[in-house]
């Protein structure tokens, strides 16, 4: 029989992500802050609990998707979280973005309560949760990646466990500055583009069939042709993740010089109160630069 799952965070990824489980034929009981998510779960098959607690009693695989450390330290300590009120061998699976150490830490806690941990952040965005072809980059022991096998094929394509407790975060961290220099560089492409009075769709066509294509261009050209910038992937968990990497990078003294730029202009987007916007929206950083 399959595991009885609690799902913790029903956000932009935790809900398509939930309810794959619930079609893969899973039963999953969920929590999050949102009650109009609540009431999504239980319309996909779900069922909706009053607290974390209540969520993960009975639950023998515990997964988490929510913003960042702080939140991931809020739902697993204390005496209404997570380690305290999941039974003794329960398997729990942080698929949120956050810092490596913080993922040590938690195994660390969790290990002396009983209750086993994988950290295992996602690529893909949300159209990735949507159709089940997430990336997924696990950190944690080789048995318990074995029994959470059968879940992630259900939410991903690209699955690998990458090293001990807060590997896959540090993969997930090495992710987020790939993308974030890529959409830059694209960002500052579009700009000089449309300075220069091309057609702009028909060049980033044409740029997509080459060297320059990448994830970022396919997913990302409507954002850049319509200045829809309604996210998908918000700025400030960009800004966060940029945070995650410059500083994971300062420790190992690896240097990300141009990461570190574009972690600025990230941060500056955020000031003018772009924050909630999605990431390609770096666009408006180099179109103010430009005086566009
Ligand atoms: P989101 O803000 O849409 O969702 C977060 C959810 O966490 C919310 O539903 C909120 O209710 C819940 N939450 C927060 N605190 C909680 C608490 N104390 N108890 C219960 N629920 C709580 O964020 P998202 O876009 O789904 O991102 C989630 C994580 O996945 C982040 O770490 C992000 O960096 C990562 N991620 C996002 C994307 C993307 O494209 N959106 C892609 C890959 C990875």
């Amino acid at each position: 029989t399959r595991p009885a799952i609690a799902w913790i965070g029903l956000g932009i990824m935790g809900s398509p992500m939930s309810e794959n489980l619930i079609k893969a034929g899973y039963s999953v009981t969920g929590f999050t802050l949102e009650q109009d998510k609540l009431d999504r779960l239980a319309a996909a098959g779900g069922t909706a609990a009053p607290s974390i607690a209540e969520a993960v009693r009975d639950a023998d695989v515990i997964i988490t998707m929510v913003p960042a450390s702080p939140h991931v330290e809020a739902i697993s300590y204390g005496p209404e979280g997570i380690l305290e009120n999941a039974r003794q061998g329960a398997l729990l699976i942080d698929m949120s973005s956050i810092t490596p150490q913080t993922s040590i830490d938690l195994a660390k806690a969790a290990k002396d309560k009983g209750i086993r941990v994988l950290d295992a952040p996602v690529s893909g965005g949300e159209a990735g949760a949507v159709e089940a072809v997430l990336s997924i980059m696990v950190g944690g022991e080789q048995a318990d990646f074995d029994i959470a096998k059968p879940i992630f094929d259900a939410l991903g394509k690209t699955i690998v466990l990458c090293g001990p407790h807060g590997s896959g975060q540090t993969v997930k961290a090495a992710n987020q500055l790939i993308v974030a220099v890529n959409i830059q560089a694209c960002a500052e492409a579009v700009v000089f583009l449309e300075k220069s009075g091309v057609d702009l769709a028909a060049a980033l066509d044409v740029l997509n069939g080459g060297l320059a294509g990448s994830t970022v261009l396919t997913r990302k050209k409507d954002n850049f042709l319509s200045r829809d910038f309604k996210p998908g992937f918000r700025i400030d968990l960009h800004h966060k993740d940029m945070g995650i990497v410059t500083d994971a990078a300062r420790n190992v003294g690896a240097a990300l010089p141009v990461g570190a730029v574009v972690a600025q202009l990230v941060a500056s987007l955020r000031a003018q109160g772009d924050g909630g916007l999605d990431h390609s929206a770096l666009l408006r950083a180099v179109e103010r630069l430009s005086g566009a």
